[in-house]
């Protein structure tokens, strides 16, 4: 029997895949046997990991913020390696402070990048995959699609937004096997929990405390998750939001 977790001959492209979770996730996918694109805005540390990849990683400078490039961006790959088989939306900001101090300028800047653009680039991918019959996009949401969060207003704004925008998908492409899902990852350690974290350590507290294992996730935690739903393991697997959370939604 052949290995139903296996991405060997799959191309996969992860926003954001040059740090923290989506570093991650390109490794796993990679793992699998998947050749993986990864984009951002840095190119060195888009170059550094590639490096560090070895073989079978590549990089594309993108920002997925702006939507001018978003088709460009998916003519690009296409043509350099071959049709898009897996999206991995992992691209995202956070910041954190009082929602009565947040500028209309602040909170749109991180809808574009977290919900406008995960849409755009989507959709774009999704206008090839359609008539392939295949595909697999990855949304990466939070537990703040779960529940409120205080001083994150946009960031859960857009997470909950992701949360809609998988369903609404999943109803629209499944019928052509295009799979949307997405991972709604608990508290995982990267730069971006470290920076929401480190100064506030009862918000670290809470978030331990409220978190059945007691422990906090590792990136590859969701990048594992990720290969699955990526792979024909998931093939009938739709419109869910996979919690790799340790039981933070859950717990008391
Ligand atoms: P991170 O800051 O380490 O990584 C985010 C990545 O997105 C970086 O590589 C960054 O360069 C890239 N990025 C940001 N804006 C971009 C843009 N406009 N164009 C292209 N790339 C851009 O953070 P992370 O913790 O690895 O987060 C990855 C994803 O996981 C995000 O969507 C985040 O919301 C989500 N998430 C993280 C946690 C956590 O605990 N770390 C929890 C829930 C959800």
């Amino acid at each position: 029997m052949t290995n139903p977790f296996s991405l060997a001959g799959k191309i996969a492209l992860v926003t954001g895949g040059g740090s923290g979770i989506g570093y991650e996730i390109t490794r796993c996918l990679r793992d699998a046997g998947a050749k993986v694109v990864i984009t951002g805005r840095r190119e060195n540390m888009l170059q550094e990991a590639v490096k560090a990849f070895g073989e079978d990683v590549f990089y594309e400078v993108n920002d997925v913020a702006d939507l001018s490039q978003t088709t460009q961006l998916v003519d690009a790959i296409t043509s350099k390696y071959g049709e898009i088989d897996i999206l991995v939306n992992n691209a995202g900001i956070n910041m954190k402070k009082p929602a009565i101090e947040v500028t209309d300028i602040e909170f749109n800047n991180i809808i574009q990048t977290n919900l406008n653009a995960a849409f755009a680039l989507s959709r774009e991918v999704a206008k090839k995959m359609i008539p392939r019959k295949t595909g697999s996009i990855i949304m990466i949401s939070s537990m703040a699609g779960y529940y409120g969060i205080d001083r994150v207003p946009a960031y859960t704004a857009s997470k909950s937004g992701i949360e809609g925008l998988t369903k609404a998908l999943a109803s629209d492409w499944s019928k052509h096997n295009v799979r949307v899902n997405a991972i709604a990852p608990g508290f995982i350690e990267t730069p971006m929990m470290q920076t929401a974290m480190n100064s506030d350590p009862d918000r670290m507290d809470k978030a331990l405390n409220r978190t059945p294992m007691g422990k906090f996730g590792k990136p590859e935690d969701i990048g594992l998750a990720a290969v699955f739903l990526a792979s024909e393991a998931a093939s009938y697997i739709t419109g869910v939001s996979l919690r790799v959370d340790g039981g933070n939604a859950i717990g008391f």
